[in-house]
């Protein structure tokens, strides 16, 4: 395989899908070598089928706003690859999606997915539609809309969409009741659902639990813990509530949330009522970090920054892609971080993740370490098929032995000979292989 020259003809094929190809690059050069050990993936074309989705759905989504006015989205599906299970990954409802950061999304779910051990394949979707500050009967009538599109190309056996940024548990009730009309059948197509009409447990918390899972491994190959250490997190979404809840319970204290106009910075700790205020916010649709430097003392809001420049032992990014730049990174190890995990998609740059691993920091990538959140879906959608509940902590030991397996594949594949695990190379190597395997055992299609 010639990286080079598959990136720059995927170049000219896709010009400008920055992100996409990113990430195609990021995989490509980590698998290099595994990929040239085993000729039988040249012949069988794997990395030429695997960079390209099996199909793409583009449709128009129109909606009227509470006033009457018309408005037009974009809406988007990307069925990515299905070798190992049915098309899995969420939906996004942001300003900023477009083709190319539901494509990058949608590639790296393909082994974010393999790497949970479950039966799922790639995808993603979405809309450039902001559900910021519209009613609910706004965003209703959006999701209605979107529903009316997508629900011929999707079903539990064939596509199984989910949550993203702006997708929470009230979106995917108002797309799972326009599909259950539609489609007249009430099956496991989407997960994230409520619980009393076949949601999982743990399933709202579940990627943020399983980010803490994920560093407390990695944490533990040198020989620390969560307790007694600083967190500084982003974002304050469907992942960083998770992740908060579960850094506290096991003794750190979290320090920092962000938002697109700034982050807050509190010494004395971001737990409890705190999350719980946090929470209702969220609830409004209004900006929440702002306001929380209102309502607790001793608060420093900081406009326009992000939290990396504060001195803490773990960073968990966990609001958007390329959100932790190489100025954060360097920031971040020269005040002494101990591990760098990712709890959003493609939060480090490329430069951000060579000073970091070049410092030998512990990193873990999101497609390893926010696994949990699909990890979970793949439990949602199996408690479904048989018609079944598992409990809180039948869900919460699953997912938690899924982090495990997780990052023992990534050590097993990305140990490098200094004993410095190389989380990327082994999250790719590992999540690739099976892919792979499948995509050999079922022919070219
Ligand atoms: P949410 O929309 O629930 O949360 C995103 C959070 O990040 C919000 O608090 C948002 O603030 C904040 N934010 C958005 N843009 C910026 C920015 N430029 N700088 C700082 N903060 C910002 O999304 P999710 O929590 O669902 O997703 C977060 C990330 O995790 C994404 O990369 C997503 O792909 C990934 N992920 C999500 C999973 C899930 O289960 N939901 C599973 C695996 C990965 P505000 O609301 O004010 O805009």
């Amino acid at each position: 395989m010639n990286v080079d020259q598959i990136i720059l003809n995927l170049e000219k094929k896709h010009p400008g899908e920055k992100e996409y190809l990113q990430a195609v690059k990021e995989v490509l050069e980590s698998i290099e070598e595994t990929y040239n050990e085993n000729p039988q993936f040249e012949t069988a074309g794997i990395i030429e089928r695997l960079v390209e989705p099996d199909r793409i759905f583009t449709f128009k989504v129109p909606w009227t706003d509470d006033e009457g006015n018309a408005h037009v989205n974009l809406g988007y599906r990307i069925q990515f690859n299905n070798a190992i299970g049915p098309y899995k990954g969420g939906l996004r409802f942001h300003p900023s999606v477009n083709l190319s950061i539901l494509k990058f999304l949608g590639f790296e779910q393909i082994f974010k997915n393999s790497l949970t051990t479950l039966p799922m394949g790639g995808a993603k979707g979405g809309s450039d539609f902001n559900p910021k500050a519209k009613s609910k009967s706004e965003i209703m009538r959006f999701c209605q809309s979107f529903m009316l599109e997508l629900w011929h190309n999707i079903g539990a056996e064939t596509d199984v969409p989910a949550g993203d940024i702006g997708v929470g548990g009230q979106e995917i009730g108002f797309l799972y009741g326009m599909y259950k009309k539609l489609a007249r059948k009430h099956t496991g197509v989407l997960t994230g659902k409520g619980l009393n009409w076949g949601g999982s447990l743990i399933r709202p918390e579940a990627t943020g639990f399983g980010v803490v899972y994920f560093a407390k491994e990695m944490l533990g190959t040198i020989g620390e813990t969560f307790k007694g250490k600083t967190v500084a997190l982003s974002g304050f979404g469907n992942v960083a509530w998770g992740v908060a809840q579960k850094a506290t319970e096991l003794g750190a204290k979290v320090v920092t949330l962000s938002g697109p106009d700034g982050f807050v910075y509190d010494p004395a700790g971001i737990s409890g009522e705190k999350i719980e205020y946090m929470l209702e916010l969220r609830a409004t649709n209004e900006d929440i970090v702002r306001p929380y430097s209102y309502e607790f003392e001793n608060v420093e809001f900081h406009q326009d920054k992000h939290p990396w420049e504060i001195k803490v032992d773990i960073a968990l990014p966990c609001a958007t892609q390329n959100e932790l730049d190489i100025e954060d990174a360097q920031k971040l190890i020269d005040n002494g971080c101990l591990c760098i995990c990712e709890g959003a998609n493609m939060p480090c740059t490329p430069e951000a993740i060579e000073v970091i691993q070049k410092h030998k920091i512990l990193y873990g990538p999101g497609k390893a370490a926010n696994a949990g959140g699909v990890g979970t879906s793949g439990l949602e959608m199996s408690q479904n098929s048989m018609k079944m509940n598992w409990t809180r902590k039948e869900v919460d030991d699953k997912l938690h032995q899924i982090m495990k397996d997780i990052h023992h594949a990534c050590k097993t594949h990305g140990t490098q000979k200094d004993g410095y695990i190389d989380y990327v190379k082994g999250a790719n190597i590992s999540g690739f292989i099976k892919v792979a395997n499948a995509m050999l055992d079922q022919g070219i299609v």
